[in-house]
């Protein structure tokens, strides 16, 4: 760009706020570094040749009149081969993942490496792994924005090259096999506006979200192996959930359930202003753990993204931004990626520190007032779509945010926002946790808006019925709710049998069905039918324990039988017979007053 002022000066330094001066050719959003140190920062606001930088790092040794150099980009991903596995600061620098005491540290030479013009990543930088390229296209075809190239096997994933969706189409004047570096060079494209290098990587702004060419609408869930999410609160593949919850309610537990079990093809897990230590014990939980459906190490479809509570406070917006654009990155691959974030509510606390070192206008409990458009553009972000170019792909990107909210009141401004966007709610509830009732969600608070949408895939892949038992569960719960508030004025004794029955049988639904113990190597996650074959028979226990209090059984004696005890050991039941020992428990339940009775 000629003539273009390429510098200017710090003029002054506000925490992860600075003012710089003589930048009259700088746009919005571009990527600068500053000072000697050559610390990132991003320009968020400009007026005249007068720039406001928020800055990714410490900004502690900066002194007024040192430069900031404008690079001509904006915040950029990297993305291509080597992200499976990976684990990445805010701004995709690799991390050490032998983090001590929750300390981390960049790979050497990493810290460098960033923002080669602009860019943030540098999977190439600190990665000198070389892939296997097969093309799938040859010399002399036309391809568009989004064709598949070729693929890399990569672990268990078949990455698949794209024409990156910002390169205008062409004509493949080169394009051969063989072993790349990621940014090296595996051919070359002729465009209408000149030849175009072709990479096993490619870079995209994390702040704009990638095209796809179109949205569709929610088909099947994503299955979680967690009981009272995928019986009762469904989220759809391409969906959207918050979890939010009071301190030590389980967001965290239940965020590394869904990265370990749920069934996505890769997952984006990004830490975001929470403790290091917990991101540390998840990754040295990780390389352990054996994706039960490939039998590959979990970690291989996996990428971490960790900026945790003793990092730069402003690197955090761009880390969950980070996060998307490398789950669209893998959704454009026609993959189903489950991006979970832990937790939006350091982000948005991020964005009220730095609105309230800009002096803008406030908007509830001091955030800015554009809190709310920003979480719904990331929300957006999210949602299952036919991918742009051939062969047609379909992949998706489901959300799961936990949300802190401040004394576990939900009404609070961030809550209330994410509420409004999200599909699912998984509400946490404090109540339950002091209980040790894990997973603590609320089952009263707690909805799937996805639930209509996905009752044909339940009917045509778990069990016809399973609408019907869902909703009989959920009403059993209401019900216990309603009765305990009776109990409350004029004790159990008082109830008709029927309504005691009700009681003992939500009972069991709690104990043996909502509750999941995520540290049991059985219990931590289960597959559907066996999830259903459950459901059924605790409901099976209603109805039998009814017929046996018909047949003048009292309650007390029922609550004996065998099979009740069976029933409350019958999470932990291992094995591939699970499913036919659960149906046959669920006959014996069904025939409860017979089995006392004889
Ligand atoms: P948060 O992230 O909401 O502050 P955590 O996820 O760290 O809370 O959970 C706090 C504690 O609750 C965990 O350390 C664990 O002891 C317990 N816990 C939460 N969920 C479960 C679960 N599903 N099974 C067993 N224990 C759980
Ligand atoms: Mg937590």
């Amino acid at each position: 760009m000629t003539g273009r002022a390429a510098h200017g000066t710090v003029a002054g330094a506000v925490g992860p706020v600075v003012r710089a001066v003589g930048l009259d050719d700088a746009v919005v959003g571009e990527v600068v570094h500053i000072g000697r140190q050559r610390l990132l920062g991003e320009i968020i606001g400009l007026a005249g040749g007068d720039a406001t930088i928020q800055v990714y790092e410490e900004t502690g040794g900066l002194q007024v009149g040192d430069p900031v150099a404008l690079t001509g980009a904006p915040l950029r991903a990297r993305l291509g081969p080597g992200l499976l596995g990976a684990t990445f600061d805010g701004l995709q620098r690799p991390l050490d993942r032998l983090a001590h005491a929750g300390r981390w540290l960049l790979l050497p030479g990493a810290a460098g490496e960033a923002g080669a013009a602009g860019t943030t990543g540098t999977p190439g930088g600190a990665d000198a792994r070389r892939w296997r390229f097969e093309p799938g296209r040859r010399t002399g075809d036309a391809v568009v924005a989004g064709d598949v190239l070729g693929t890399v096997v990569e672990g268990p994933i078949h990455h698949r090259i794209l024409v990156p969706p910002d390169v205008p189409g062409g004509t493949i004047r080169d394009l051969d096999p063989g072993s790349y570096g990621a940014d090296e060079r595996i051919g070359r494209l002729e465009t209408g506006t000149g030849p175009v290098d072709l990479r096993l990587s490619h870079d995209w702004a994390i702040r704009r979200p990638r095209p796809a060419r179109r949205r569709l609408g929610a088909e099947r869930p994503l299955v979680t192996g967690q009981r009272v999410f995928d019986m009762l609160f469904p989220i759809a593949m391409g969906g959207t959930a918050v979890i939010p919850g009071g301190f030590g309610t389980g967001k965290t537990v239940v965020e590394q359930a869904l990265a370990r079990w749920s069934d996505a093809d890769v997952v984006v897990y990004v830490g975001c202003g929470e403790r290091g230590n917990e991101m540390a014990e998840l990754l040295a939980s990780f390389p352990d753990l054996v994706d039960p459906r490939t039998g590959d190490p979990l970690l291989a479809r996996t990428v971490l993204i960790a900026n945790t509570s003793n990092m730069p406070v402003a690197a955090r917006e761009a880390s969950v931004q980070l996060g998307m654009t490398i789950a669209e990155y893998f959704r454009d691959q026609g993959l189903a990626v489950a991006l979970l974030a832990d937790s939006t509510s350091r982000w948005a606390e991020a964005l009220r520190e730095i609105s309230g070192r800009l002096e803008e206008l406030p908007g509830e409990e001091g955030f800015p007032a554009y809190l709310g458009s920003r979480l719904a553009a990331f929300y957006e972000r999210a949602g299952r779509v036919e991918a742009l170019g051939t062969p047609e792909r379909i992949g998706s990107i489901t959300l799961v945010g936990a949300v802190s909210p401040p004394g576990g009141d939900f009404s609070e401004p961030v809550t209330q926002a994410s509420l409004r966007l999200a599909g699912t709610f998984w509400a946490l509830d404090v109540g339950l946790a002091h209980a040790r009732h894990f997973p603590a969600v609320g089952w009263t608070q707690s909805y799937s808006l996805y639930v209509d949408a996905l009752s044909t895939w339940y009917a045509d892949h778990v069990d016809p019925a399973w609408a019907e038992r869902r909703a009989e569960a959920i009403g059993l719960l209401a019900r216990e709710k309603q009765l305990l508030d009776i109990v409350q004025l004029v004790g159990a004794d008082a109830l008709p049998t029927a309504d005691r029955v009700d009681l003992e049988t939500a009972r069991l639904m709690r104990e043996t069905f909502l509750q999941q113990h995520a540290f049991d190597p059985v219990d931590a996650s289960r597959p559907l039918d066996v999830q259903f074959g459950l459901l059924r028979a605790v409901l099976a226990a209603r109805t039998g324990l009814r017929a046996a209090l018909d047949r003048g059984i009292t309650l007390e004696t029922a609550l004996e039988a065998p099979a009740l005890d069976e029933l409350r050991r019958a999470r932990y039941w291992a094995g591939d017979d699970v499913e036919p020992r659960l149906a046959e428990l669920t006959e014996r339940l069904l025939a409860l007053g017979g089995e006392i009775g004889s």
